[in-house]
């Protein structure tokens, strides 16, 4: 599933949003302003220069999965 990080141009505001292929993003908000003018991230792992917010090893704790 396609995911993309939008900033928020009004707060700055970055949130990831699952959106699927050839739905149409005009709808989309800032979650926090609910202003419009949002800039699509290439890729979360692309832009690391202010990184830090980033938890490492979110790829599950190895519980249940055999
Ligand atoms: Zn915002």
């Amino acid at each position: 599933m396609p995911l993309y990080e939008y900033a928020c141009t009004d707060c700055g505001h970055r949130f990831e949003i699952l959106q699927r292929l050839g739905e149409d993003a005009a709808q989309l908000e800032c979650p926090l302003c609910e202003a419009e003018n949002l800039e699509k991230q290439f890729s979360t792992f692309a832009s690391t220069s202010d990184g830090k917010s980033a938890p490492a090893g979110s790829c599950g704790g190895g519980s249940g999965f055999t």
